[in-house]
């Protein structure tokens, strides 16, 4: 049976989890028109989502 060497702190385990932590939705920037956009989500300036057009805009023909 595997025993533990010596005890983590709880201050080493709470700079362990600090690393790698939760930071929110990361801004992207659309990739067809560059505007800041939410990732999987239909960008809202030219109405792409991926490759396809699923909104109609002023901006583009469609
Ligand atoms: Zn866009």
């Amino acid at each position: 049976m595997a025993v533990q060497q010596s005890k983590v702190s709880k201050m080493r385990v709470r700079i362990r989890h600090a690393a790698n932590r939760y930071r929110g939705v990361e801004p992207t920037n659309c990739s067809s028109c560059g505007a800041p956009c939410l990732p999987h989500r239909v960008c809202k300036a030219c109405g792409m989502y991926g490759n396809r057009q699923v909104l109609n805009t002023g901006s583009r023909q469609g």
